[in-house]
């Protein structure tokens, strides 16, 4: 079996996948990242469980965060805290805005060292003098459980996933547990970031779907959303995806986390008149929010046992 093989053979059974042509008929159904994060949740803390019995320690995740954005200790917080119920030990770093480059090298290349952490996750973004390429670069392939490294992009990549980024991964997932169709699709990722819109464009292009990447230079947006039948949108701009784009039936994924004038969460998507046309659409808060974090750790019971050369 290649390596490609084995990845799909152990994705969990799906119900047989749909696509924009036999899509739920009326209003899209909202996909409950919340509901099918809880479930990942659960998987990863029943292989933690049974990953202490047979080593006699706990995996361990290592959480850096450096100064304090406000955003960021509160995912920090969500982390550590999801951790701790699936059984995964968390080690906290918390390091002052004004960290020097080489303190925080220094603070990974003993994360590497450690044999209790199995997984490093730098939080993002780093203060302003910080290269987080430089940072992410020093992180041991196998314990990038964010899946940012260049080793595991290149893997990805090469159609031979090891850690996958968790968001686009949390896409897949979701898409799999509500029958979505992949294979042969036409998809439209919209934002091309190295952590989201890129790695969403492997992980669509290994599920054989038909991938358009578009980014600030893309000229006609709406025309490469109107052909989508599978749209992940990964930008942060509250309604640049309008609702009467959305092709009917479409299977509509909205990473996007941007902030009202009324101080509510948003997507890019305008989710209401595209509910009236997608098949199915992930709310915002309650898609792939959840979805991210249940994947890291996920990632993190992976790598442990990839590390300890056990399933
Ligand atoms: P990012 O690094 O800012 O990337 C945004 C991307 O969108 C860039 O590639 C940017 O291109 C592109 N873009 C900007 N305006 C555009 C436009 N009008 N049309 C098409 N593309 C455009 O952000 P990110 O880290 O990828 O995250 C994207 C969004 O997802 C953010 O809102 C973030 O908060 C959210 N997010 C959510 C989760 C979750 O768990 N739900 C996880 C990660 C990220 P240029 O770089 O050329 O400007």
């Amino acid at each position: 079996m290649s390596e490609r093989e084995a990845v799909t053979a152990a994705r969990p059974a799906a119900p047989a996948a749909r696509s924009a042509s036999s899509a739920p008929a009326g209003r899209a159904v909202v996909m409950d990242g919340a509901a099918l994060a809880r479930k990942v949740r659960h998987e990863v803390a029943a292989r933690a469980a049974g990953f202490a019995a047979r080593t006699g320690r706990r995996p361990g995740l290592a959480v850096v965060q450096v100064g304090e954005d406000r955003a960021s200790s509160v995912y920090v917080s969500y982390k550590r805290k999801a951790c701790q119920e699936a059984g995964i030990e968390s080690f906290g770093h918390d390091l002052p805005a004004a960290t020097a480059e080489s303190q925080l090298l220094a603070l990974i290349a003993e994360l590497n060292r450690d044999e209790r952490v199995d997984g490093i996750l730098v939080q993002l973004p780093l203060p302003g003098g910080l290269s987080p390429d430089r940072i992410m670069d020093a992180i041991d392939p196998r314990k990038d459980v964010d899946g940012f490294h260049p080793v595991n992009f290149g893997l990805l990549a090469q159609k031979r996933p090891r850690l996958r980024p968790c968001t686009p991964y949390g896409v897949i997932r979701l898409a799999q547990e509500y029958g979505i169709a992949l294979r042969g699709v036409k998809a439209t990722v919209v934002g091309d970031s190295t952590i989201v819109g890129r790695p969403m464009a492997m992980e669509l292009l290994l599920a054989e779907a038909t991938v358009t990447v578009c980014h600030i230079a893309t000229r006609d947006l709406r025309a490469d959303v109107e052909r989508a039948e599978v749209l992940v949108s990964a930008v942060g701009k509250a309604g640049l995806i309008r609702g009467d784009w959305i092709r009917p039936g479409a299977a509509v994924f909205d990473v996007g986390i941007s902030w009202a004038a009324n101080g509510k969460l948003c997507g890019d998507v305008e989710f209401e008149r595209a509910a009236e046309r997608a098949g199915w659409i992930t709310p915002v808060p309650g898609g792939l929010g959840p979805m991210t974090i249940a994947m890291l750790l996920s990632n993190t019971i992976d790598a442990a046992c990839a590390r300890a050369g056990t399933s």
